[in-house]
């Protein structure tokens, strides 16, 4: 047998290969991170919003780090456009309310390359030999085994095992024999107009929440390439992004002109829908825009959802394997998640000199079994939603986005999050501390607008010291851990009814929220005390652990 020059080779720096390349390297293995673009995270010009389980659930040098983040996000605003041109649109809302919005946010908008960089940079202090510019064409087989990759230069890299997370068009894995290609029906077609902005306007008109627009394909909002489309307007520090997305049905074998339908509808929605128009319009620049449509994997594909996600040799993670959330296209969380597992399954296979696809099974196993992955890859709801503006039913329509991005997600993202929460708990008491540490370092980078709060913690310890209330917040969560272990051990069994419940107490639970931010004038008192403290506290005493 040759000699293998790693233990493990990492295929992509993307969201997920750092978090895998970082756990290898600090378990010991002699660990490559090879990337095709110059940089890590260039994939698309534009950012995205990385929801709140991804962070909580998420790898723990996440959580508890400190990665670039643009904006914290407290809710989404869709926008039903009936009719366009008449003003004929209705508004379902989905918000934290204040005190607690955007201090405890639902996710955060990021840009993809400053932050796989940070992520990437985690990989190399740990250890990884990072390679940038350099694209793996083809893998080793020795009797149907993988020993490691051939660059596009014709060198040989062998390792023990490859992971693999090199996204959505997965040549590698269709090379390795694991995958097939997939088919245009599973991909979301997304472009992405890239706006400079004042942060005033964008606070003024957005605040934190993302604003979504659905129509009928005659509204021209976009391109209606086959199953319904989306509309995403993104806000970040300084800048605002356009997102339009749709899944293809070229079934006539017709290919659009998308440039110019791109464009069309684009300049059809940003002169006519209102708020755009009067409030924004007269305040952005055109910075960028994404020159031809980015496909993003939606996994509506029985076949390929059930093929495997491993071989012998190597295992695939994030978008390559299909983990991308059918409901929502949110595909950061779970390409994390499942880097994870796979590097926790890459260092036991190769502590028992054993990566067989026998062994690897385990890895397989685990990912089905991970609530929050298996919710995202069945959730229909975004499908269904597509459904609704082929009917042109308009009732429809509006259930269908109040249930996919409007409170009825509730009724089904219930019963995986608090399933999570409780396994958190179960597997670490404490982790309510570092989740509030992390809450409250995120929002103090927004507020302080840094993304290095280790920066400024001398110049602020002479200010204040708080570290007062952390401790007490600490011995809080100490004293309550064992009561919090019980109980989620306990209510553990009854997770299941959550979602049923919710869709029951639905009603009530919409009125709660309307009349929590109906009631947000009187909670600003407490909102700017808030953020007066969060803003002064000692941020070294945010970086987890650093009070221990
Ligand atoms: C426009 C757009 C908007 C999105 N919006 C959201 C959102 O709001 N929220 C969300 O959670 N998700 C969103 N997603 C999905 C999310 O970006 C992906 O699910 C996520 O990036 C998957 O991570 P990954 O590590 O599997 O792959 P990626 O992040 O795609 O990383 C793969 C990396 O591998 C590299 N690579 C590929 N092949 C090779 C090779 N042969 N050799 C070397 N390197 C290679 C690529 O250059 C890339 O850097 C969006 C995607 C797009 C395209």
């Amino acid at each position: 047998m040759k000699h293998r020059e790693y233990d493990v080779i990492v295929i992509g720096a993307g969201f997920g290969g750092p978090v895998a390349a970082k756990k290898c390297a600090d378990a010991g293995l002699r660990t490559l991170m090879l990337e095709r673009s110059e940089n890590p995270g260039e994939k698309v010009i534009s950012g995205l919003t990385i929801p709140i389980y991804g962070f909580l659930f998420g790898p723990a040098f996440i959580r508890d780090g400190n990665p670039p983040i643009e904006r914290p996000v407290d809710g989404i605003r869709n926008y039903v456009i009936y009719d366009v041109k008449s003003g004929d649109i209705e508004v379902v809302e989905l918000r934290i309310p204040r005190p607690l919005s955007p201090i405890i946010a639902f996710g955060y908008n990021a840009y993809c390359k400053p932050f796989c960089a940070w992520e990437a940079e985690q990989a190399v202090k740990a250890g990884t030999e990072l390679l940038t510019s350099i694209t793996a064409v083809d893998v080793i087989k020795n009797n149907g085994h993988i020993e490691g990759i051939v660059t596009e230069r014709g060198k040989e890299i062998r390792s023990r095992i490859v992971i693999n997370c090199e996204g959505s068009q997965g040549i590698l894995a269709i090379k390795a024999g694991v995958r097939d290609k997939y088919p245009p029906r599973t991909i979301s077609l997304a472009d992405t107009y890239d706006y400079e902005c004042p942060k005033e306007i964008i606070d003024r008109v957005f605040g934190h929440s993302l604003r979504f627009c659905w129509g009928f394909d005659e509204q021209k909002i976009a391109p209606p390439l086959g199953h319904g489309n989306g509309l995403m307007a993104w806000p970040y520090k300084n800048s605002i992004h356009w997102m339009q997305d749709q899944c293809l049905a070229l079934d006539d074998g017709q290919v659009p002109n998308l440039r110019r339908l791109f464009d069309e509808y684009h300049e059809n929605i940003t002169t006519q829908l209102p708020w755009w128009r009067d409030e924004i319009a007269p305040g952005v620049r055109l910075r960028a825009r994404m020159w031809e449509g980015f496909g993003i994997y939606v996994g509506l594909d029985d076949k390929l959802r059930n093929m495997p996600n491993y071989t012998d040799g190597m295992i695939l993670a994030g978008d390559v394997a299909g983990l991308e959330s059918t409901g929502l296209c949110d595909g950061v969380p779970t390409a994390w998640f499942s880097a994870d597992i796979a590097a926790d399954t890459a260092v036991e296979a190769i502590k028992a000199n054993d990566t067989s696809a026998a062994f690897l099974e385990r890895y397989n196993r685990r990912i089905r079994a991970h609530g929050i992955i298996q919710w995202a890859i069945t959730c229909n709801g975004r499908w269904n939603l597509r459904r609704a503006q082929e009917s042109h039913d308009r009732k429809d329509l509006k259930r269908r986005i109040n249930y996919q991005f409007g409170p009825g997600i509730l009724t089904h993202v219930g019963t995986p999050l608090v399933n999570s929460i409780l396994n958190a708990i179960r597997m670490d008491p404490l982790v309510l501390k570092k989740w509030a540490r992390m809450f409250l370092r995120y929002y103090y980078n927004w507020e302080n607008d840094c993304a290095s709060p280790t920066g400024l913690a001398e110049d602020h310890k002479k200010k204040t010291n708080l570290n007062l209330d952390l401790i007490i917040l600490d011995a809080l969560v100490i004293l309550f851990s064992p009561v919090n272990w019980i109980l989620a051990w306990l209510l553990g069994p009854l997770s299941g009814a959550v979602n049923p419940l919710i869709k029951f107490f639905l009603p009530v639970i919409e009125i709660a929220l309307r009349a929590g931010i109906k009631m947000e004038p009187l909670f600003k008192p407490l909102s700017r005390w808030t953020i007066d403290y969060v803003k002064q506290v000692d941020p070294a005493a945010l970086i987890s652990g650093s009070s221990e």
